[in-house]
């Protein structure tokens, strides 16, 4: 297949910021594409070259491919990087001073074919094929070590001299980990079930897809099979690939969250302690223990001490469970807030000191797999029985704690004790429910000490925005624009401004650390009625706690849908220090949500809950 059709497609869908029209193009572009390459055309979509899980990330350091574009068109770095200034995206970049070579490089052909009617043009590059541009991007990811970079430039460099500007301007962006056509996990499901098995069938595209999140293998799947090749066999949980966690819904009151239990004509709900950590899968097969967090990432080789005590606890053959990782002063054995376990994540050195200095113990929770059954159809108590056969727990490994409660006396007294004890508060669950991957439900309902003082919960918003800063905050942001999540339009809606919540520290880092995030106009997938000074991607999510919901004119969460002209805001946005690095941006708080939210504050305060949702 040519790189030049996948360009073609990309091309439209930069144009385009309409879901439906979007997904049409990939409908036309998965058709087209030959089976044997399906797989590597969906992960090149998603700017990919396997999925998450695999651990293999695309990010030349543009510096070096600056030195390949420059060999390329025989513009210096400097030159380079002046354009790259006033035009932002490197991808732009490659594709101007490309075009500008080629421009001069048929002058001089047409100047030399003058001199030498009869003489042939020489240039026989043949077209780049999807294969190639992969295979090649594959070598640069997976290229380390001593002279490694001037492997990657000399790929690179190879790749672009066989490329058109618009193809350069692509394999740019892809090649540095930059490729963001604004196309979710969830679009793509959609194209693959209107491309290779009727609409309705999304929902088994999507089953497949929480128990086993490849999309390259789904698509080649249902590419060569239909949607009948998506059997539990092949796209059931595998011990060694992560599983799309179960989430919590969320309520304000413990009246509320039993009549909800007793509406699904549950007997008792059993509360279980929610600790604030961070949540892991643990992975059992032949091969060992692997870890993963909620994001889908190999967490394995930040947590060796979890690992290792897992493989010593862990009394079956192969399986898969679930809990959440938490910092403990091992002295007293009292359970330490998240930001203490947080110094554990994301570290690639200093792993050894970390484990002294930031120990954890590991609150086991479900069991979704045992010696090759899946047991995400059993129901809580019998997953739970389970657990406690295949675990024997230890100091670092430990199952979480649980009671089943009848009443609102019980379900107050269990939330206090969960607080004294050093946890955010409880979780209920229903328990008679099966674990289902990848869903937020009823049948799991959080509740924070936090519901009990404050009219809002926490939330989890992505940063799309800045504003320049003045007076003491010149040189950094002011206040970021902070989006919700719409999943079933995959788009993400504006909230709030946040400006408060940040220390000095922080303040002055802010800049920095979104640096890597900048584009040049508004992301694609954002709406928003609000100009912002500067844009970011969506990629860093932010915990956000709030006075109050409120109606706004101007913030396009939800708009519409409660009042006309109006949309949903966060009134007195505060950040709680807490960077939200083990959610993906499409793990953020959903408008849906937020409505619910809001409905729920208007109860509280004894509003006309007529307007509610009318
Ligand atoms: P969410 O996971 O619902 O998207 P979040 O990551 O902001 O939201 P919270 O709102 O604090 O987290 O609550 C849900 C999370 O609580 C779970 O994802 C899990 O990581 C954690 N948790 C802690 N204890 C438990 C427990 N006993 N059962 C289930 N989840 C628990």
């Amino acid at each position: 297949m040519l790189y030049a059709d996948l360009v073609k497609i990309y091309e439209k869908v930069e144009k385009t910021s309409k879901r439906l029209e979007m997904t049409g193009y990939l409908v036309d572009l998965f058709r087209a594409t030959p089976v044997e390459i399906i797989d590597r055309v969906v992960y090149l979509t998603q700017g990919k070259l396997y999925p998450d899980f695999m651990g293999v990330e695309l990010g030349m350091a543009e510096k070096l491919s600056m030195k390949a574009i420059s060999l390329v068109s025989g513009v210096s770095i400097k030159d380079l990087e002046e354009i790259r200034k006033e035009m932002g995206d490197l991808g732009l970049v490659t594709e101007v001073v490309m075009i500008a070579n080629e421009t001069s490089a048929n002058l001089k052909m047409e100047h030399l074919q003058m001199r030498n009617k009869d003489k042939e043009d020489e240039r026989t590059t043949e077209p780049l094929t999807v294969e190639k541009v992969y295979e090649d991007i594959g070598k640069i990811a997976s290229t380390g070590g001593s002279g490694s970079q001037k492997t990657k430039i000399d790929i690179l460099r190879a790749l672009l001299r066989s490329a058109t500007p618009k193809e350069g301007k692509f394999i740019l962006k892809t090649v540095t980990g930059k490729l963001r056509l604004g196309i979710g996990d969830m679009t793509i499901i959609d194209a693959l079930s209107i491309a290779f098995a009727h609409k309705s069938d999304k929902k088994l595209v999507e089953r497949a897809y929480n128990l086993h999140p490849d999309l390259g293998a789904i698509a080649r799947s249902l590419s060569e099979g239909g949607i009948g090749s998506l059997s539990p066999e092949k796209f059931g949980m595998i011990p060694g690939i992560p599983v799309k966690s179960m989430l919590a819904e969320r309520l304000p009151s413990i009246e509320e969250i039993i009549d909800k239990m007793r509406h699904l004509h549950v007997p008792g709900c059993a509360l279980e302690y929610k600790y604030d950590g961070i949540r892991i899968q643990g992975h059992f097969f032949d091969k060992g223990v692997k870890l993963f967090s909620r994001r889908l990432e190999d967490l394995t080789d930040q947590f060796p001490d979890i690992k290792e005590s897992l493989r010593e606890s862990f009394l079956s053959e192969d399986g898969i469970v679930e809990g959440e990782c938490v910092a403990m002063n091992t002295d007293t054995d009292e359970m330490l807030p998240f930001q203490e376990v947080s110094h554990r994540r994301g570290r690639k050195h200093g792993i050894v000191e970390a484990i002294e200095d930031y120990p954890v113990t590991l609150y086991l929770f479900d069991c979704l797999y045992v010696d090759g059954r899946d047991l995400t159809n059993e129901d809580y108590l019998t997953r739970r029985e389970r657990l406690t056969k295949i675990i024997e727990p230890s100091d670092k490994i430990r199952i979480s704690d649980h009671q089943i409660v009848k009443n609102s006396k019980d379900f107050e007294q269990y939330f206090e004790e969960a607080i004294q004890n050093g946890c955010e508060g409880v979780v209920a669950k229903s328990t008679e429910s099966a674990y289902e991957a990848g869903a937020r439900g009823w049948n799991w309902i959080k509740y924070k000490r936090e519901y009990k003082s404050e009219m809002t919960d926490t939330v989890d918003l992505v940063v799309i925005g800045a504003f320049a800063g003045r007076g003491r905050r010149a040189g950094t942001y002011g206040a970021l624009l902070m989006v919700s999540y719409d999943p079933e339009e995959d788009r993400f809606e504006t909230v709030c401004k946040l400006g408060t919540g940040f220390d000095d520290e922080t303040l002055i880092d802010l800049p920095e650390r979104l640096r890597r995030y900048r584009i040049e106009e508004m992301d694609k997938s954002v709406i928003s009625k609000i100009e912002a000074d500067y844009w970011f991607t969506p990629a860093i999510v932010m915990e956000v706690l709030g006075a109050e919901m409120t109606l706004s004119p101007i913030h396009t969460c939800a708009f519409g849908e409660i009042r006309k002209n109006s949309g949903l805001a966060i009134r007195f946005p505060r950040f709680t220090g807490r960077w939200r690095d083990d959610k993906d941006p499409g793990d953020a708080t959903t408008k849906r949500e937020l409505i619910e939210m809001y409905g729920a504050q208007l109860k509280h305060i004894g509003k006309d809950k007529r307007t509610f949702g009318s």
